[in-house]
């Protein structure tokens, strides 16, 4: 076969225990003043600040801890603000997905005029962002790789995503020692939302036999160690801050497709997190692959490789996810209100399957009369 592909990261990433300890000598040159962009939970519980600050003791740094999860636009302009302010040179997100996010959007609007929105429907951007150092504590986004950014917006009570590869991070220190202390139900619903990156990049008609090499591997951990990760085994969360990389890998190539699209709903008007909003409409969207889309082979190999676990579903719910949106509290009388939320949405067109409103109907409502 000839291949002919793209493939561009710019990100350096330093990955192994205990390497936050080298965030100091990879600051980029010149750095003095910096804004740090987290959440007041992961700066209690995950000992991310105190491991950075004892190496930035003779810089200026001003912490944000005001990011929420699934933070909203206002969010990200506020921590701008303070950037601004602060004549920030550098922004770290240190956090799950939310605070790394939060950071990017911060590190756009210190250094470009407006809001957010005003950039989120088009590529080009009057300067450069400041440069971005990603420090994850969730094990699940990829947003440590990736030139993606999510934001809330309340007014319209929806979820977008921002891309541009200005805003990808500079650097991306991945010490799974600082995912150790979340709670079981976060180290699954970020597992689970690596899992569907890989196997959304994985069927994305953007896909490439590089980025596939990434999302396979990923699907083939996540399968094998989330369980033991949940149950907190040190080695196996190692294995999963791997595989969520290396997720994050293959979306910043090959994108995310519909099932993120129809998760975001369930995030915005029940507050189900992220992963787990994905995780739960996860069999119906197979279901509906398996029916529908041009990429069969590739479903049929998803199956093999779930084989062992007995299935997606059995997977899932294994875990203790549930499928069933009724658990979330989703009536079905909500459900033309979410598919209007996902027909907009411009990741439908890498989805490898011609998809209709109706169809979506038909996956949620599959997925409120699961078992
Ligand atoms: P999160 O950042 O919202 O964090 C979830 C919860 O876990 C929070 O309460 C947080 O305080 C807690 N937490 C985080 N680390 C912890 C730790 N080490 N110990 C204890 N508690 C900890 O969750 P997330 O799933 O990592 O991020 C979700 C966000 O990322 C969503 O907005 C989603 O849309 C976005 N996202 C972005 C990308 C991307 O490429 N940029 C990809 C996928 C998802």
């Amino acid at each position: 076969m000839t291949y002919s592909l793209d493939f561009h990261l710019p990100t350096r990433i330093i990955f192994g225990l205990g390497r936050i300890r080298e965030l100091r000598k990879n600051l980029p040159p010149g750095i003095k003043r910096i804004v740090v962009a987290t959440d007041p939970s992961v700066a209690e519980a995950s000992g991310v600040l105190p491991a950075m600050a004892e190496q930035l003791e003779d810089l200026e740094v001003g912490v944000f801890d005001e990011v929420e999860p699934n933070p909203s636009l206002a969010t990200v302009e506020n921590g701008a603000a303070l950037a601004r302010d602060f004549r920030a040179d550098l922004i770290i997100g240190a956090g799950g997905g939310s605070p790394m996010d939060a950071a990017k959007g911060i590190a756009l609007l210190a250094t470009n005029d407006g809001a957010m929105t005003d950039y989120m429907s088009r590529d080009e951007l009057h300067n450069t962002p400041l440069p971005v150092i990603c420090i994850p504590t969730t094990s699940g986004t990829g947003s440590e790789v990736t030139p993606y950014a999510v934001f809330t917006n309340p007014d319209d009570q929806s979820k977008g995503g921002y891309s541009n590869p200005g805003i990808f991070p500079t650097v991306s220190i991945i010490d799974p020692e600082l995912t150790f202390s979340m709670p079981e139900s976060v180290v699954i619903d970020t597992g689970l939302d690596a899992l569907t990156h890989a196997i959304e990049a994985y069927l994305s008609t953007l896909s490439s036999p590089l980025s596939d090499m990434f999302a396979l591997r990923a699907i083939e951990i996540i399968r094998d160690r989330l369980a033991a990760a949940a149950a907190n085994d040190a080695d196996a969360m190692c294995d999963i801050s791997f595989a969520a990389m290396t997720a994050g890998v293959a979306i910043a190539h090959a994108g995310t497709i519909l099932l993120h699209v129809m998760g975001y709903p369930l995030t915005v008007f029940h507050d189900v997190p992220h992963g787990r909003a994905n995780a739960a409409l996860l069999p119906a969207f197979m279901e509906f692959m398996k029916k529908r889309s041009r990429a069969r082979d590739k479903i049929a190999c998803l199956e093999g490789i779930f084989e062992p676990a007995a299935g997606i579903a059995k997977f899932v719910s294994d875990l203790g996810v549930s499928t069933n949106l009724v658990s979330y509290g989703v009536a079905e009388d909500e459900i033309d209100t979410f598919v209007d939320k996902c027909v907009v949405k411009d990741d439908l067109r890498i989805t490898p399957a011609d998809v209709t409103g109706d169809d979506i109907r038909d996956i949620f409502t599959r997925a409120l009369g699961a078992d």
